[in-house]
């Protein structure tokens, strides 16, 4: 997946490959605003993004980079500053009161967390930190401002687009705020260099956001793979209570609408009821998105609804040395959401030898090959997504070998890839920015750059 310099295809698209021994960052910030890498994933404003900063911080760690990460304070029990790993640091930024604000109240706290991030760096000797990475685009606010004042080259990850959501929006769901693509506008035209996920990413950076294709990187992320591996179903069964011969389709995310796991409950519904010896099962685990707390509780009514609550297995989110048997007890992982940067879970569970049925969208063209390792369904209609997972579930023989499959497929993609290709990234923006190149972005009007298409808001 991790090709070494450009895809052969498409000039536009840079993938950095592994470093080439050029200047490695000693130390490096990197800032991940409004969710922290030690929060656990799978419910409130914790995700992928969380996985991905934590793993590729420990293994940037291991490859010699010190990594400070900067986040809010969101409890009075949380340490200033904590050594989380060897070779990771994470400071919990204060800015604003612990709870009580969402992540759309933020952008009111970013002078207040970039000023406490600009005091720690200036209590230490100059120089300190060679290059910042900044996650989500509240974050490339602050690394905006940071990198001004440090002189260090910006390297950016939005993880999701305001612009890309607002596309493809569930019924009901509510559009992501001008501020927020305003913002995100910003960054991509500040940032030295952008790394997304996948190529898609990329195209939807230059064609919505008139992104500088020169100042892309393409880093595919991974999985876990120790972690997540082939194992045991039975006894994952056992673990994870569920009989023997239950017939298993999971999903396993945070409840939003985003994630559409209401499509696949009705999708999933007519085939429940006829299920006369009650074997078929959805397990659906993970907790509210947002400041939204406990139970998916609308989720819950709408089993209710459709008279298949005894069918329905609801787990809150587990940490990952369980959902590693969530997934293995599973004969089918299920991600119909509307859009996915890129889909860590459908990794995640392939990796783990399951097959998965997902949405044609975003990143998950990648993360699951097509009719080898799972299948794509295009669109989000009801009785579409019942006839594909009817097939797929009448016949065991085909998910079984898709596992396999799935399992060779998984072991293309490693956070080990991840972050050689992160470092290639990072030598290419200092490399860049000694040139002269960053130079042109610092402080105090020394440039305007580019007047490109602005993202239609
Ligand atoms: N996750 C978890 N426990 C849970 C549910 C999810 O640790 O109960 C993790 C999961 O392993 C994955 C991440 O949360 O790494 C979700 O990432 P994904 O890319 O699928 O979705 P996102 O949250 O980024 O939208």
């Amino acid at each position: 997946m991790h090709r070494s310099v450009r895809a052969e295809s498409r000039s536009t698209i840079h993938y950095p490959g592994a470093m080439t021994g050029g200047l490695r960052p000693r130390r490096i910030a990197l800032i991940s605003v409004h969710t922290s890498p030690l929060a656990q994933a799978g419910t409130g404003d914790a995700g992928g993004m969380n996985v991905y900063v934590w793993q590729t911080a420990t293994r940037l760690a291991k490859r010699g980079v010190e990594v400070e990460i900067f986040t809010r304070a969101t409890s009075s029990s949380d340490a200033p500053t904590e050594q989380a790993a060897p070779g990771v640091t994470v400071h919990h930024v204060p800015a604003g009161p612990f709870d009580g604000l969402d992540k759309h109240d933020l952008p009111g706290q970013l002078c207040a967390f970039s000023a406490n991030v600009l005091r720690a760096e200036a209590a230490q000797e100059p120089g300190y930190y060679d290059l910042i990475h900044s996650h989500y685009w509240l974050s490339g606010q602050v690394g905006w401002l940071a990198r001004d004042r440090w002189g260090v080259p910006l390297v950016h990850t939005a993880h999701t687009l305001a612009a890309v959501k607002n596309a493809s929006l569930a019924d009901g769901d509510t559009a992501e705020p001008k501020l927020r693509v305003i913002g995100e506008q910003q960054v991509v035209d500040e940032a030295d260099l952008l790394v997304v996920n996948t190529p898609t990413e990329a195209s939807e950076l230059v064609d919505l956001y008139g992104a500088d294709p020169a100042r892309v990187d393409v880093v595919v992320p991974g999985a876990d793979l120790e972690r997540y591996s082939p194992g045991d179903r039975l006894a994952a069964r056992a673990r994870v209570g569920l009989r023997p011969d239950d017939v298993v389709v999971t999903f396993v995310g945070r409840i939003q609408p985003l994630k559409a796991p209401d499509v696949l409950l009705r999708a999933m519904a007519p085939l429940i009821r006829s299920d006369a010896a009650g074997r078929l099962r959805l397990l659906v685990v993970g907790g509210a998105s947002g400041n939204g707390a406990g139970l998916p509780e609308a989720l819950v009514d709408l089993a209710a609804g459709l008279g298949v609550s005894a069918g329905v297995t609801f787990l809150p989110p587990q940490a990952p040395a369980d959902l590693a048997d969530v997934y293995r007890a599973s004969d089918l992982v299920a991600v119909p959401s509307y859009s996915e940067s890129f889909g860590l879970v459908a990794l995640e569970a392939q990796a783990c030898g399951v097959p998965v049925i997902a949405a044609n969208v975003g990143g998950l063209g990648v993360a699951v090959a097509d009719g080898v390792s799972g299948v794509l369904v295009d669109g989000h209609d009801i009785e579409a997504w019942t006839a594909r997972l009817a097939a797929l579930l009448a016949d065991p023989a085909r998910l079984r070998s898709m596992g396999t499959q799935a399992a060779i497929h998984a072991r293309a993609f490693s956070w080990d890839h991840t972050t050689d290709a992160l470092l290639g990234s990072y030598e290419r923006a200092m490399a860049a920015y000694r040139r002269g190149a960053g130079r042109q972005t610092g402080l105090f009007g020394l440039r305007r750059r580019r007047t490109r298409p602005r993202v239609t808001i």
